[in-house]
């Protein structure tokens, strides 16, 4: 079945990518909500939460930690970050390839909380 998101870690979709190892990539979200927004899925197709791969669950959130502390180094300095998941369309998943959102925040972004 098409995936998007197994198009980019095969290359036969671009996409900016920011981190490779052997089970996880994390690039830039096409459609950032915030300047910084990345993605960090494992490299192994999984439909959703339940499908992962528990073993890749460690490795998936260790990569988006990492990511958070670069962004917040960076010179985009967010105040805040926001690591979030949808699983299910109920819960707003929009691409059927498990990913972590890594969000930077800043008061008066527009996005709440
Ligand atoms: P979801 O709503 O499923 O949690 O999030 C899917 C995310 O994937 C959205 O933020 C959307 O902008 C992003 N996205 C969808 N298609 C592509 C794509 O082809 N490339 C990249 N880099 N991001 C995508
Ligand atoms: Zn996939």
């Amino acid at each position: 079945m098409a995936c998007i998101f197994c198009d980019i870690v095969s290359g036969r979709a671009e996409a900016s990518r920011v981190h490779e190892d052997e089970q996880v990539l994390a690039f830039m979200d096409i459609r950032p909500m915030t300047p910084g927004h990345l993605l960090v899925i494992p490299k192994q197709h999984a439909t959703n939460l339940a499908e992962l791969d528990p073993d890749l669950a460690g490795p998936l959130f260790a990569t988006a930690q990492r990511l958070a502390a670069a962004l917040r180094r960076s010179p985009l300095e967010p105040a805040g970050i926001n690591l979030f998941l949808a699983d299910g369309i109920a819960a707003g998943q929009e691409v059927f390839h498990v990913h972590l959102h890594v969000l930077p925040r800043n008061p008066g972004d527009g996005l709440g909380l």
